[in-house]
């Protein structure tokens, strides 16, 4: 384990209520970083985005699990939203902004984009009908613009 580095997983059910959960959980977790109020807006969203995304697309039975896993080392976060659904059929399509599948729920498509647009790096992993794995990092205290 490198140094300063600290990590935790949360399983919880696929239902909405505990998309508020996860943001919290995380926003809790990464407090002992001092990330400014922007900062963690931006974590907060982009793992609302993931993890409503596994609850919403992953799957149809809200008895299935999602994971959450957190890492922090040093000045980076380190998030991971799992789940064991439906997978998507192709990833570099459903990254684009608007493409959605699920326009009858009144989706937008712009989940993705969020989560690239709040983080530093957002890598899908995702096998149909195995299931989806979202990867995202952000470092914490650097200036932008
Ligand atoms: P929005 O996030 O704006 O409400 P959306 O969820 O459709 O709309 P994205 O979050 O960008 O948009 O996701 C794009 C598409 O990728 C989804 O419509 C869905 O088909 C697919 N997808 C995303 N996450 C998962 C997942 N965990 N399991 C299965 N399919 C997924
Ligand atoms: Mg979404």
């Amino acid at each position: 384990m490198m140094q300063g580095e600290n990590n935790m997983t949360l399983r919880f059910d696929a239902r909405s209520v505990n998309e508020g959960f996860a943001r919290v959980a995380v926003a809790a977790f990464i407090a002992g970083l001092n990330p400014t109020l922007d900062e963690v807006a931006d974590v907060k969203t982009a793992v609302s985005e993931a993890v409503t995304n596994a609850i919403i697309h992953g799957y149809d039975d809200p008895d299935e699990q999602v994971e959450l896993s957190c890492m922090v080392a040093g000045r980076e976060i380190f998030i991971e939203v799992a789940d064991t659904g439906r997978g998507i059929e192709d990833v570099k399509a459903a990254m684009e902004p608007f493409f959605t599948t699920r326009p009858d729920l009144e989706r937008s498509g712009m989940g993705f984009a969020f989560m690239e647009a709040f983080m530093d790096e957002v890598t899908v992993e995702s096998v149909k009908g195995r299931g989806t794995r979202v990867r995202m990092h952000k470092k914490i205290g650097v200036q932008e613009g």
